[in-house]
């Protein structure tokens, strides 16, 4: 080793201690331990894959976990599949997407029914995450009573975490959230006529 190495060595070696005495600082402050409520929004993809991902996450720990669908699910998703036979149950509106069925009292109907179970969901000490996905339409398009699901989400069991996805999430749900990520479409296949993939788009 030249003396020029030695001294990037001891460089790096002096940037790092730094870091971790603060890295350090934050882990030690870091001391509450309660249920998260985590909203994952914005145009770009990875919202509900982000969701899954958090599911597939907590059963790999043991948790129980549980999934609620809004708008989409007449396809099948692939995590569907899989988590169910892990264990998680699914509460599907399955109705397609709102441009699709033009039906809005019974759009709000299938969203209501989903909905209850929600709220038994957010009520059940059993359960420890709760992934309500593409809940944020529901609120825009006033399907659901903003007060009433921010009730439910504020008054769950204080060990349950909840995770809510969907685009242009309210302004209400991001205040009440302890981790809010903006997912920034950079470019999507779609945009140049590729069709959604099994397994990749859901
Ligand atoms: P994913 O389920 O893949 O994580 P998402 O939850 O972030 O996506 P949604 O708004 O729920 O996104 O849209 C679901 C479908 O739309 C997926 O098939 C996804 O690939 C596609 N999609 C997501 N973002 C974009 C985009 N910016 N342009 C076109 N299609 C998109
Ligand atoms: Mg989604």
């Amino acid at each position: 080793m030249t003396d020029k190495d030695d001294n990037k060595e001891q460089k790096h070696k002096t940037r790092m201690q730094k870091v971790k005495e603060k890295v350090d600082a934050r882990i030690d402050a870091a001391t509450e331990e309660r249920g998260l409520l985590l909203v994952i929004t914005g145009n770009g993809k990875g919202k509900s894959t982000s969701g899954f991902g958090t599911v597939a996450r907590a059963v790999g720990h043991g948790l129980n976990a549980a999934v609620a669908q809004f708008i989409k699910g007449t396809w099948a998703c692939g995590e569907r599949n899989l988590l169910e036979n892990a264990g998680v149950q699914f509460h599907v509106m399955a109705t397609g997407f709102t441009w699709n069925t033009q039906d809005r009292s019974q759009d709000i109907a299938a969203a209501e029914s989903v909905w209850q179970h929600c709220k038994s969901l957010l009520s059940d000490e059993n359960i420890d995450l709760v992934l309500l996905d593409e809940l944020t339409y529901m609120l825009s398009y006033k399907y659901l009573d903003l007060d009433e699901v921010l009730a439910a989400i504020k008054n769950r069991p204080a060990h349950q975490h909840v995770v809510v996805t969907g685009r242009g999430a309210h302004r209400a749900l991001i205040e009440l959230a302890d981790t809010v990520s903006e997912v920034q479409s950079i470019k999507h296949a779609f945009d140049n006529g590729i069709k959604a993939q099994q397994g990749i788009d859901w």
